[in-house]
């Protein structure tokens, strides 16, 4: 009954797929559990329609589906070419015009809308067009242009991104458009803000203090696709709340052979940060045209599951590809498959000893319990999903009820692997008599059986954050009443 609910999360990125009639409910009657908005691309309104689609089919099907803004961030991009597109070829030269209104652009050059970028590089640099397909290396600087050299055969066509090998470029994390954007996600009552190419802590708390002063209190992601960001990976991962394995333009901008590696080092310290991890970008990216996706997919999204992510993202697959459905539910096949198979222990060598706070410790004797007394599940009255989040972070067997009467609580549960959320308002009642009736709830929802055992972890005042300092052994009786567990 509770085994076969899937515990790793699925995000998918909104756009004019998922626009046609009837997609957004599928996807998430499909399985997503958390929705992106993109704010590179579409307008405050197409936004604003998408996310009360989603409010509304989130409620017609019973589900807690979060939405998360994605900000455009400082990317680099070119500027247009007078037709559209040009052809390139290795050998020859290019000129990066960053002046003030360059000319449309030909095969002999193109403007770039950052006036900094000749500052920044230097002879030798390799900048990479388009995610890299498309290599110049710097020859000289000219005052504003920078003439290169192109190192790769390629179509090189309007607006595309442009990095540098190996990062470094002095960009700040947060644009006008970002700031603009911000106040739209708060009007929104977005659920999480994410931060494109931060390279700080500085730049989370900028992107908080925006947030707070739209009205929001959305929770903040990091987008790890720098490599500055790799450089301050402990600072960033405090500063933030979800970190997010942002593969596409890390990978350019660090070399792709590098990604493997960092994927399972940015999973392991988010993890031990207390802090909730998606990986993202290219998980199924053949199912933008095909309907099945190819087995080195597979592999990959297994692969994400098994190096202990909470969520895995779909972006192009579902916002522009043509079978977005089939995508999320080749998304919940691969999650599962890998959670059956390599259903693992706990590491409790890996957890934090010195522990600050109870409701972390109160978490970690609840997890350390389930590894050795069999328990159905473990039921946390939770007030804003912290205890949640404290006991997630452990990847254990034992399925978490993450139980709180705040939509906004039950939304951020959403992202947490082994979390589901459930509606339930322990106001008024002792904490005793809360945690038998938040067994007979999980008993009425078909989530909880005659016979089962669990453990509940609750504080004396439910109405208060972080406030879980109690632990309960109960088990479930005929008619879903709760009595207390003696013998073990
Ligand atoms: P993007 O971010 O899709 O907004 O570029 C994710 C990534 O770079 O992987
Ligand atoms: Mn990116």
């Amino acid at each position: 009954m509770v085994d076969p609910l899937r515990r790793t999360k699925i995000l998918a990125t909104l756009g004019p797929a998922t626009d046609r009639p009837g997609v957004t409910e599928a996807l998430i009657a499909a399985g997503v559990n958390v929705v992106r908005l993109n704010f590179s691309h579409g307008t405050a309104a197409a936004h604003a329609r998408r996310v009360a689609e989603v409010r509304n089919a989130a409620k017609r099907l019973g589900r807690e589906v979060g939405v998360l803004g994605d900000l455009q961030g400082p990317k680099i991009r070119i500027e247009t070419f007078a037709e559209g597109k040009v052809q390139l070829r290795a050998g020859q030269p290019f000129i990066l015009d960053c002046g003030e209104h360059p000319a449309p652009g030909d095969a002999g050059r193109v403007g770039c809308s950052y006036r900094g970028l000749p500052a920044d590089v230097a002879p030798g640099d390799t900048l990479l067009l388009d995610d890299g397909l498309i290599a110049l290396e710097v020859e000289r600087i000219d005052e504003d242009r920078i003439h290169c050299r192109v190192l790769t055969d390629g179509t090189l066509s309007d607006r595309k991104g442009l990095n540098r090998l190996g990062g470094g470029l002095s960009l700040g994390a947060l644009t006008d458009k970002d700031r603009a954007d911000i106040r739209t996600a708060a009007e929104l009552g977005v659920d999480f803000l994410a931060v494109s190419f931060c390279r700080s802590a500085e730049d989370l708390d900028e992107a908080r203090r925006l947030a707070m002063e739209a009205g929001s209190q959305a929770a903040i992601v990091a987008k790890i696709e720098r490599a500055e960001a790799i450089a301050n990976l402990g600072e960033i991962i405090q500063a933030a709340d979800a970190v997010m394995v942002a593969r596409g333009d890390l990978g350019v901008e660090i070399g792709d052979a590098e990604l493997p590696g960092l994927q399972k080092k940015i999973i392991r310290e988010a993890l031990a940060g207390n802090r909730v991890v998606i990986t993202a970008t290219q998980m199924l990216q053949s199912m933008v045209n095909s309907p099945i996706p190819t087995r080195a997919e597979v592999l990959d999204v297994a692969n994400a599951v098994i190096d202990g992510t909470d969520a895995v993202m779909l972006s192009e697959e579902t916002a522009a590809g043509q079978h977005p459905v089939r995508a999320v539910e080749a998304m919940v096949r691969i999650c599962r498959g890998a959670e059956r198979q390599f259903d693992h222990d706990t590491d409790f060598e890996a957890a934090r000893r010195d522990l600050t706070r109870a409701d972390e410790a109160i978490s970690m004797a609840a997890m350390f319990l389930t590894e050795h007394i069999h328990v159905r599940a473990i039921v946390a009255l939770t007030e804003s999903g912290g205890t949640a989040r404290h006991l997630s972070r452990f990847r254990s067997k034992t399925p978490i009820f993450g139980m709180s009467r705040h939509p906004e609580a039950r939304r951020r549960m959403a992202l947490m692997r082994d979390v589901y959320p459930i509606d339930f308002d322990s106001r008024g009642l002792a904490p005793r008599m809360a945690a038998r009736e938040a067994v007979r709830h999980l008993f009425g929802l078909g989530l909880l059986a005659a016979g089962d055992r669990v453990i509940i972890t609750s504080g004396d005042h439910m109405e208060q954050h972080g406030s879980t300092n109690t632990l309960r052994l109960l088990k479930v009786g005929e008619n879903g009443a709760a009595e207390g567990l003696g013998e073990l």
